[in-house]
């Protein structure tokens, strides 16, 4: 049934409403007909068909996305809108065992935008900050009421919201957005993922200041880890070291290109490990330190940032992930364990595995598959739009 709301209508062209009812979430421009009225960006706006029937409302921006659905139901997005849809994705992180009163971990992803139904939209928990990051204009409207709503639904758990999205806003709306905390103001950053400690710099880091998607990876290499030497290429905050840490690794050395990063990687294994001396740390090129590195290593992580960042970037991102993996098999000693991942989302699983493979005959070396990894259940992929699968990583045992 429909309820009262002043949105303003937007029609489609005839036939364009195919994807809708397969309940994709994007509208592209070229699929609208007409509005009525002249909806400001981030305004919620009522989607019709050509003929007038309701299908969707949503988020309504300038660009090739101009419209992010919220609801496939004739709705008002209000504070209990987002109350509701918060409440659902916190429900989901409690019965994944990420979130509520767990013990030894306070770090997990709230809402991950098309995954959760919340298109353009990031939540991330750290202890008792979250830090919110609106890709949409829609989300940055709403990010007070979204904000008390993230407070309300997490059961006293959250007390701050910090809000990062000078760098993820499309830099068109000049909607002059600054970061800084919208509730509370917390200077405590410390985080535990699965018992172990971690600095987050929300206020400089990458992201939200935290790669949380690496977590049941993580766990899994720690298992590995013993009595292996390993190499952490791309450590950033560290994570991979400290599991290995944790595991038995007799020595582990991270190497990223970013000197702030090895200071975060020192800080990080410092706060769980005090001067354990297995811990070493470089600043240095990865191509580079592989080249120069001798054969010391049993276990070797690779986890580059995204090589491809569009499409039309595919092939060459396919080369240099080829090219880095070929290092790692030519110099992994015999019986080494290969950890390795793409975060891009244009590179589809099979695209890695290929250049995985590619890599892997170059060096003639025997090389089996023992795990195919993916981004963990508090990144959850949409049914509906399978896009948001980007995370993927094999693990290799080789001879
Ligand atoms: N493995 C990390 C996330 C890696 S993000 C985790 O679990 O949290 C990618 C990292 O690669 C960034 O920290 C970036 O500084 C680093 N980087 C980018 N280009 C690099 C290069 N050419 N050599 C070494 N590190 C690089």
């Amino acid at each position: 049934m429909r309820v009262k709301t002043m949105y303003k209508n937007l029609y489609l062209k005839k036939g364009k409403e195919e994807s809708l009812e397969r309940f994709h979430p994007w509208i592209f421009s070229g699929a609208i007909h007409h509005i009525e009225g002249e909806p400001e960006e981030g305004e919620v706006v009522r989607v019709l068909t050509s003929e007038g029937d309701f299908i969707a409302v949503g988020h309504w921006q300038i660009g090739s996305i101009a419209v992010r659905v919220l609801d496939f139901e004739d709705k008002a997005v209000d504070g209990a809108y987002w109350e509701d849809r918060l409440r659902v994705a916190y429900d989901l992180r409690c019965a994944i065992g990420v979130a509520g009163h767990e013990k030894g971990n306070d770090t997990y992803r709230l809402v991950h935008g098309e995954g959760d139904c919340l298109p353009g939209l990031v939540v991330d928990v750290y202890g008792k900050t979250a830090v919110m990051q609106a890709h949409s204009v829609g989300m940055h409207v709403a990010r007070h009421e979204i904000a008390r709503a993230l407070v309300a639904v997490t059961g006293g758990t959250v007390e701050n919201v910090y809000y990062k999205s000078e760098t993820t806003l499309p830099f068109k709306a000049e909607l002059g957005q600054e970061n800084g905390f919208i509730v509370g103001g917390s200077t405590e950053n410390v985080a535990v993922e699965n018992g172990l400690k971690f600095h987050i710099d929300w206020l400089k880091g990458q992201k939200t200041g935290f790669f949380v998607d690496q977590r049941d990876n993580r766990s899994l290499l720690e298992h590995y880890a013993h009595g292996r030497a390993v190499l952490n290429m791309f450590c950033y905050t560290g994570g991979f070291s400290v599991y290995a840490m944790r595991g038995g690794a007799t020595l582990v050395h991270s190497v990223d290109s970013s000197a702030k990063a090895i200071d975060l990687t020192r800080a990080n294994v410092e706060l769980n490990f005090p001067g354990d001396a297995r811990h070493e740390a470089y600043a240095e090129d990865a191509f580079k330190y592989l080249d120069a590195m001798g054969d010391q290593y049993d276990l070797i992580i690779l986890d580059p940032p995204a090589f491809a960042k569009h499409k039309d970037a595919l092939r060459q991102a396919l080369k240099g992930y080829a090219r880095l993996n070929a290092k790692a098999f030519s110099k992994i000693k015999p019986g080494g364990i290969l950890f390795t991942f793409s975060c891009s989302q244009v590179v589809s699983k099979d695209h890695f595995r290929t250049a995985v493979f590619t890599a892997a005959a170059q060096s003639g070396r025997r090389v089996r598959i023992l795990h195919q990894l993916h981004q963990p259940a508090d990144h959850p992929v949409n049914i509906y739009h399978p896009e948001g699968e980007y995370l993927k990583g094999l693990v290799l045992y080789v001879e």
